[in-house]
């Protein structure tokens, strides 16, 4: 396996602040975060990508992730509201791959924003949406 500085992370041969751990998944503090109170949540185990990752640790790592976004608001840090973000792939924005789901507080006026590109705002026909409803069905 190529070197993983989460898993660096993990094995305490780099520094963290955790969040919380059990013995799947593991929550700690972005290095360099979006705002303040940014979370990544991991699975232990090592997976690059969603298509690797164990179903039941996903769905757990999930389950964590909203347990922390709750705790986020809670926390006084602030926090008007949470996004939570996952990129799969480089072209999605993946940087480390080790998966992470991202937690971070967002508050007005905090410059953070997604940009849409050429396809949003199309509103394709109702035909083409049944139909890659159904090429995706056919996969589930
Ligand atoms: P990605 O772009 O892959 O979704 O996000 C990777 C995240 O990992 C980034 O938000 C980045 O700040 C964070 N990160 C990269 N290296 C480290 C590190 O050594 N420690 C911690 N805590 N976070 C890291
Ligand atoms: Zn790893």
């Amino acid at each position: 396996m190529d070197k993983c500085i989460f898993c660096d992370i993990l094995a305490g041969r780099l520094p963290s602040s955790v969040v919380f751990e059990d013995e799947l998944v593991y929550a700690f503090m972005d290095i360099q975060p979006v705002n303040p109170g940014h979370v990544l949540v991991i699975p232990k185990k090592h997976a690059r990508f969603l298509g690797e990752l164990d179903e039941e640790i996903g769905g757990h790592m999930f389950r964590i992730a909203q347990k922390v976004a709750a705790a986020v608001r809670r926390s006084g840090v602030r926090s008007a509201g949470i996004n939570m973000f996952l990129a799969d792939g480089e072209v999605a924005g993946q940087e480390v791959f080790h998966v992470h789901l991202h937690v971070f507080p967002r508050f007005l006026s905090d410059g953070f924003g997604l940009r849409f590109g050429p396809e949003y705002g199309k509103r394709p026909p109702r035909r083409e949406l049944d139909e890659v409803a159904k090429r995706i069905r056919a996969q589930l």
